[in-house]
């Protein structure tokens, strides 16, 4: 069985799906590791270091050639699908809410595609879910960001000249990411407040020493453990505490999404307006429309004298972090198809599986493709 690892195609992907820790660990399992050369370099792995693991490096496309199982960060393109073999397993980030003729041409390659963004939100899976161990760093790489791009310090700081006052940072949307960044702007001495949709979040904002910021809804958690849209009416009672809020705060930072679904706008024009000059706002919803419409991908913007930080793919900035843990995510996925014996197996009825497989024999299979 051949497992092949290619050099991620996409501008500014630092990140690789393989680490030398998980070269070994598919080696002892018998499987033999090819790793496009140049593919760590982004995350700091030589092809010297994937190949004391055990891999064997090759150059260019020709990685996938008779490969069994193919991982990936992101959906391989289509010079790289033509070199792979009929019916290879493709596991990775395969962007599945993507553009859809992009996914069927995927899917038309022939390969057997999991998408591990659909990784089901079970206790059994989190080892395997690449969403959470990526927007952990995220989170904790957006506060970096604010703090870089703020022209004030985040602490308190009593000195004999006078008194630096702490920043006030607010986060919208208390995920994976958000949690990571409440504790982040707490590590560094600022003044954090949160809100969220879901109710089981308050307890988690207020233990990490934050003030909850409450929205008086309905339950908008669905059973996955995401939030749901809100209503209308819903939406407004949420724009109404934001805009009196988000006016005193020098840092926000927004995370929210709603799988499948654009990204709910919670900062408008108006509140931004409403912020002092020199306020930051991180926008990590900004690959799906962002939070703020203001916001545009990778790129800073700067409006009334507010910066609205767009930049994409923050956990891949920190690769030396974000490559190892991705590699695990996808190495502890792979022990549910790689057999002792070696042999490879497709257990549809294990819900990690079929919750991720969304091409199998030409076609898109998952039921987020089906007609609504
Ligand atoms: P996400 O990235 O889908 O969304 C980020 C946050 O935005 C969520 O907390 C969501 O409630 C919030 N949000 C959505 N719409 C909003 C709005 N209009 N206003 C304010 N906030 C809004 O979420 P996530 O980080 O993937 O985590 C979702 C939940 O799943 C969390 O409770 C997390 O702990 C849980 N989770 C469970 C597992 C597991 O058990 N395997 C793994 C990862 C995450």
């Amino acid at each position: 069985m051949k497992i092949a690892i290619p050099a991620e195609s996409h501008p500014g992907e630092a990140r690789v799906a393989a680490s030398p820790d998980v070269v070994k660990a598919y080696i002892k399992k018998g499987a033999k590791v090819a790793v496009q050369s140049g593919a760590g370099l982004g995350s700091n792995i030589s092809d010297d270091d994937f190949k004391a693991a055990g891999a064997e490096i090759v150059k260019g496309e020709a990685v996938v050639k008779d490969a069994d199982i193919v991982l990936t960060i992101r959906r391989p393109g289509e010079k790289l699908l033509k070199a792979m073999k009929e019916g290879a397993i493709v596991a990775g980030g395969l962007e599945p809410y993507g553009d859809r003729k992009a996914l069927e041409d995927f899917a038309k390659a022939g390969v057997t595609g999991f998408a591990m963004e659909l990784m089901p939100r079970i206790t059994r899976a989190q080892a395997m879910d690449i969403l959470s161990s990526q927007a952990n760093l995220a989170g904790y790489k957006a506060v970096i960001e604010a703090g870089a791009a703020f022209g004030r310090a985040f602490p308190m700081m009593m000195t004999a000249a006078g008194t630096v006052p702490a920043a006030k940072v607010f986060i919208m949307g208390v995920g994976v990411a958000g949690l990571q960044a409440i504790a982040t702007a707490r590590r560094l001495g600022a003044i954090v407040s949160a809100t969220d949709v879901r109710k089981a979040t308050e307890e988690q904002v207020k233990s990490l020493g934050a003030k909850f910021v409450y929205v008086d809804l309905a339950e908008a958690a669905t059973a996955a453990g995401y939030a749901r849209e809100l209503t209308a009416e819903e939406k407004a009672k949420q724009a109404e505490l934001v805009a009196s809020h988000i006016k005193s705060q020098d840092v926000v930072i927004t995370t929210a999404l709603i799988p499948g679904r654009p990204a709910p706008t919670l900062i408008t024009k108006e509140m931004v307006e409403s912020m002092k000059p020199g306020s930051i706002i991180v926008d990590l919803a900004v690959e799906r429309g962002g939070n703020c419409p203001l916001s545009k991908p990778d790129q800073i913007v700067e409006h009334k004298g507010v910066k609205i930080i767009g930049t994409l793919n923050l956990a891949g900035r920190l690769a030396g972090n974000a490559t190892p843990l991705f590699a695990k995510n996808i190495a502890n996925f792979l022990d549910l198809i790689i057999q002792k014996d070696g042999s490879l197996k497709i257990d549809e009825a294990d819900e990690c599986i079929s919750g991720t497989l969304i091409a199998k024999g030409g076609k898109l299979v998952h039921k987020i493709y089906e007609a609504k």
